[in-house]
């Protein structure tokens, strides 16, 4: 028997339960109790579905045809970019760009803006909690034009310390990129404080979205932030396409990325005129299948309702922190003002993977090791955690499970 604390008229876990047909298959044996969220999240059957109408149904290129199937794939791909638009708050669709996900989404504004505006000496600022995808695309540019990278310090809680933030601005300051939530902690950060200071001193600022928007609501206008970045797979859909939201002044003005096919005007031996956007900025035969497929998942979430998801995951994550914080020997990392969805732990004298593997053992899928932030590990002096992210889908039974078979792990180990 499934229990949640939430189950009223509009969310009922057992009912999302269904809907997510890996959540009926056996690991070693035993059901899967997957919290390994914020890593990516499983899909839905309208998801997979979607995937299956499109390859058996619609498959062409898009843009370029005239006939039937390609017609049905662009306005399926376009209708696509309509709803990334409605789900971040953009105000023109023109502003969303699709991208492979996050990592490219980065990239795309490093390789770009970063190298039309970073100049020798010029100061790139990010913080102590980021994703190396966050931090090596900066690292790459600094190198490249003479810039420095600086670090927004966080506390011992894993909050950003917004006084030492102030501190860093420089005259030579051009970028802040600060992620909106921790895949490592779960901390929630304050963008939009983030954001209006960094506008105070006339410096752009980007957001990782990668973990916040499948949680949060996403209103671009109203955080005022001038790129945002975000992947599919972590919002329930498929993996290889994602969104880059960029202010439509700004990727006007910026230089392209990558150079071939949609992304022109005209081309001639000469010289080459670019597209308008978003096509600019979307070069050679993009992920059709899966933007495709992430709409559906965007819809999903959206008729499930963030608000309830919201409720549901902080019920979770609350009953899941009391629980763990009873285990002698365990220490939760990460305990920001602010938190979502994400526990990330240590355990005197036991290695994380020793305890992931055990874990595995009985159909439990967890993160263990530094989590793609391995200054933030640094700062926090521990070699990494074991991580615990919920979704939608997971129960307080499942919490049960998960600290029952810790409880037993650690005895083995000790
Ligand atoms: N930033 C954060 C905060 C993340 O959690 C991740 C994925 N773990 C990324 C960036 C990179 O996302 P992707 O691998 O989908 O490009």
């Amino acid at each position: 028997m499934i229990t949640t604390a939430v189950k009223d008229k509009t969310f009922d876990v057992a009912e999302i339960r269904e809907q997510f047909p890996i959540l009926h298959r056996l690991v070693k044996g035993k059901p899967l109790v997957y919290f390994d969220n914020a890593a990516t999240s499983q899909k839905p059957q309208v998801v997979i579905d979607k995937l299956v109408e499109y390859y058996s149904g619609f498959n062409a290129n898009i843009h370029r045809g005239i006939h039937t199937l390609a017609e049905e794939a662009t306005a399926a791909f376009e209708e696509a970019r309509d709803t990334a638009q409605r789900f971040l708050g953009a105000a023109h669709r023109e502003e969303i760009i699709f991208t492979k996900g996050t990592t490219e989404g980065i990239n795309l504004v490093a390789s770009t803006w970063g190298r039309q505006n970073i100049s020798a000496g010029d100061e790139i600022i990010i913080s102590a909690m980021e994703h190396h995808s966050n931090i090596v695309p900066w690292q790459i540019l600094c190198l490249e034009k003479g810039a420095t990278l600086k670090v927004i310090p966080i506390d011992d809680n894993g909050d950003i310390i917004l006084e030492e933030f102030k501190k860093l601005f420089t005259s030579k300051t051009k970028f802040v990129s600060v992620v909106h939530v921790s895949n490592s902690l779960g901390t929630v950060n304050p963008v939009k404080e983030i954001i209006r200071i960094a506008h105070d001193f006339g410096v752009l600022v980007l957001v990782d979205g990668a973990q916040s928007t499948v949680h949060l609501d996403i209103d671009v206008v109203a955080l005022d932030c001038d790129f945002f970045v975000c992947s599919s797979h972590k919002i329930y859909g498929p993996t290889g396409t994602g969104v880059l939201y960029g202010k439509r002044s700004l990727l006007e003005a910026m230089p392209v990325f990558q150079g071939g096919g949609e992304m022109i005007k005209e081309v001639t031996f000469a010289s080459t005129s670019y597209n308008d956007l978003p096509y600019k900025y979307e070069a050679g035969t993009p992920n059709i299948a899966d933007t495709i497929a992430f709409k559906t998942a965007l819809d999903f979430v959206a008729s499930v309702g963030k608000k309830n998801v919201r409720t549901h995951e902080n019920d979770l994550l609350a009953y899941a922190t009391a629980r763990l914080e009873e285990i002698a020997g365990l220490r939760i990392i990460g305990k920001g003002k602010d938190k979502i969805s994400v526990v990330s732990f240590v355990i005197d004298k036991v290695h994380p993977s020793d305890i992931g593997t055990l874990l595995d053992n009985r159909g439990i899928a967890v993160r263990t090791g530094n989590h793609c932030t391995q200054p933030l590990m640094d700062r926090l002096c521990v070699p990494g955690t074991i991580r615990a992210s919920f979704a939608m889908y997971n129960t307080r039974d499942e919490i049960d499970v998960f600290t029952t078979a810790l409880e037993k792990s650690i005895t083995l180990l000790s």
